[in-house]
């Protein structure tokens, strides 16, 4: 299980700022989580203003 960014994401960086193990980089159109390194922890989800990342 790891938290996935859907195409809502408007790359403003603040989800990136709040993950405590860093998983989250900018991609080309949309920030991404590294599945492998996300610990599922929901911080993302409650700072995203445009609720993109969700569990998958
Ligand atoms: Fe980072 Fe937590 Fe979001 Fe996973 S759920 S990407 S650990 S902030
Ligand atoms: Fe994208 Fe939401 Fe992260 Fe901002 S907080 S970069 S809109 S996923």
């Amino acid at each position: 299980m790891a938290y996935k960014i859907s195409d809502d994401c408007i790359s403003c960086g603040a989800c990136a700022a709040d993950c405590p193990v860093e998983a989250i980089s900018e991609g080309d159109s949309k920030f991404v989580i590294d599945a492998s390194v996300c610990i599922d922890c929901g911080n993302c989800a409650e700072v995203c203003p445009v609720s993109a990342p969700s569990a998958e």
